[in-house]
């Protein structure tokens, strides 16, 4: 059983949903606005919020940002937009997973409880270092030889991700699996380009790599720059 918080403006989708994710055992408080639902979020820590783009006063995505800072509560988008485009905006907003309308309870639940999960079953070092690069995680916060960076949150899922297997080669299917979780169908260029950011950041290029390699073909790798071969 998790402590559901519905944000969904359609009655019509509202009030089934409660009823059949009741059934299966879950307390679920609902929102139909998107400011609504970011009070509630806030004051009533649900477990994991099921999350509407379409909504009347505010943009889901956007709901969605101001909730990621402030709050790494799991959310699941539900939407009617399933261009491609759209879902993986929603996944680099923070989301968790997401749903195209329309769906089941059943097929929600399912995503409810494997989201849940993954939360749960996740022992996450508190901090990772490689050479200079040091990543605190429970305080999302990095810093390169002293120098704190600014990251954003998918930026440092990335950098966690592949600095937690430093010296292993990465491929781009599994970052989208793992940091994006977009199950399949994701875009390779979301990556390169999170890469590239990553890179700016680092103080690094493409062409004179330090940290991040790209292996041609198969995907990148997180290396000491200053390591003894
Ligand atoms: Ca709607």
């Amino acid at each position: 059983m998790a402590r559901l918080l519905l944000i969904e403006d359609d009655l019509s989708i509202r009030t089934p949903l409660i009823r059949a994710l009741r059934e299966r055992g879950h307390a679920v408080a609902a929102a139909h606005t998107a400011m609504n639902g970011l009070q509630h979020a806030l004051d009533d820590r649900p477990d994991l919020v099921v999350l509407d783009l379409g909504l009347p006063d505010l943009d889901g995505l956007e709901m969605l940002r101001m909730l990621r800072a402030v709050s790494r509560v799991p959310v699941i988008i539900a939407t009617a937009r399933d261009d491609e485009r759209e879902i993986v905006r929603g996944l680099d907003a923070g989301a968790d997973d997401y749903v195209v309308k329309p769906f089941t309870a059943a097929q929600l639940d399912a995503r409810i409880r494997a989201v849940l999960r993954r939360g749960a079953g996740e022992p996450v070092d508190s901090a990772v270092t490689v050479g200079a690069l040091h990543i605190d995680v429970r305080a999302r916060q990095v810093s390169l030889a002293g120098t704190g960076l600014e990251l954003t949150p998918r930026e440092f899922d990335l950098l966690h991700y592949l600095a937690a297997r430093a010296g292993q080669v990465v491929t781009k299917r599994e970052l989208l699996t793992e940091v994006w979780q977009v199950p399949y169908g994701g875009a390779d260029k979301t990556v390169d380009v999170h890469l590239s950011w990553l890179r700016r950041k680092l103080g690094e290029t493409a062409g004179a790599p330090r940290y991040l390699h790209t292996v041609r073909g198969v995907g990148v790798r997180l290396d000491d720059p200053d390591a003894v071969p």
